[in-house]
């Protein structure tokens, strides 16, 4: 899988036997919008303002999904590690869908190696 403006392609079929690196390790953002929120909420057949509740937090002006500490690991909260994978996948935010072609790593690939084996070239 490749993407115009980026030197290297992506391979989903490492995402089998990664073990999640992007959706786990350090601590980060996981932004979603005010459309995604809805999304995940109806999803997880979850009144909204609950679903904002439990698992956002504040970012500034935006909203980030929390993450829970696992063994040191700073994982997405809706990542399951038992079925190693997304429990919300059909509804998880652009910046996960969009994951590794990111402008931040357009230009750091020696980076995003080290965290994706799924890229190649
Ligand atoms: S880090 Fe790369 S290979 Fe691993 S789960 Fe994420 S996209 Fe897939
Ligand atoms: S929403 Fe899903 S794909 Fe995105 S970081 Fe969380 S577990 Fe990973």
């Amino acid at each position: 899988m490749t993407q115009e403006g980026f030197c290297y392609a992506f391979d989903p079929s490492a995402c089998a036997s990664c073990g999640g690196n992007c959706c786990t390790g350090e601590s980060g953002n996981i932004f979603v919008s005010v459309t995604e929120i809805k999304a995940i909420a109806t999803l997880l057949e979850m009144e909204e303002s609950l679903f904002r509740r439990t698992f956002l937090r504040k970012e500034g002006y935006r909203y980030s999904l929390l993450e829970k500490v696992v063994k040191g690991s700073y994982d997405c909260v809706f990542f399951d590690r038992t079925a190693n994978g997304c429990s919300i996948y059909h509804a998880r935010p652009l910046q996960c869908r969009t994951f590794p072609f990111w402008d931040y790593f357009r230009h750091r690939v020696t980076e995003l190696k080290h965290e994706c084996p799924g890229i190649v070239g």
